[in-house]
């Protein structure tokens, strides 16, 4: 079985879409659809309806899920999303930046 490549926590960089560029923390993986929930970025209004709590109803932006393959994981050395590749330590297999090397997992 093949780990997924991120998970919740991480924090990753969108890389297409209409928040390409920005970066936010895992909320939740979704595996079943590849998808994830990402804090802060891919927004859509939510409409609330009126309830005893809303009872004036409104609009809220609400995180929705995005493709896996649309984020990367984000690196805090090179400052961006980057690719990963897997490297042994001990034994855990752990995600390394594969442009400069920084350790994820650690
Ligand atoms: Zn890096």
């Amino acid at each position: 079985m093949s780990i997924p490549r991120i998970k919740k926590g991480d924090t990753v960089a969108a890389i297409a879409g209409v928040d390409a560029g920005k970066s936010g923390k895992v909320l939740q993986v979704i595996p079943g659809l590849g998808r994830v929930l990402v804090e802060g970025v891919n927004l859509g209004k939510k409409t609330l309806r009126k309830t005893q709590d809303t009872p004036q109803g409104g609009i809220v932006e609400k995180e929705k899920p995005m493709a896996l393959s649309n984020v990367l994981l984000y690196c805090p050395d090179c400052k961006k999303g980057v690719r990963t590749g897997r490297a042994q330590d001990g034994e855990r297999r752990i995600r390394k930046c594969k442009a400069c090397g920084h350790a994820f997992d650690s």
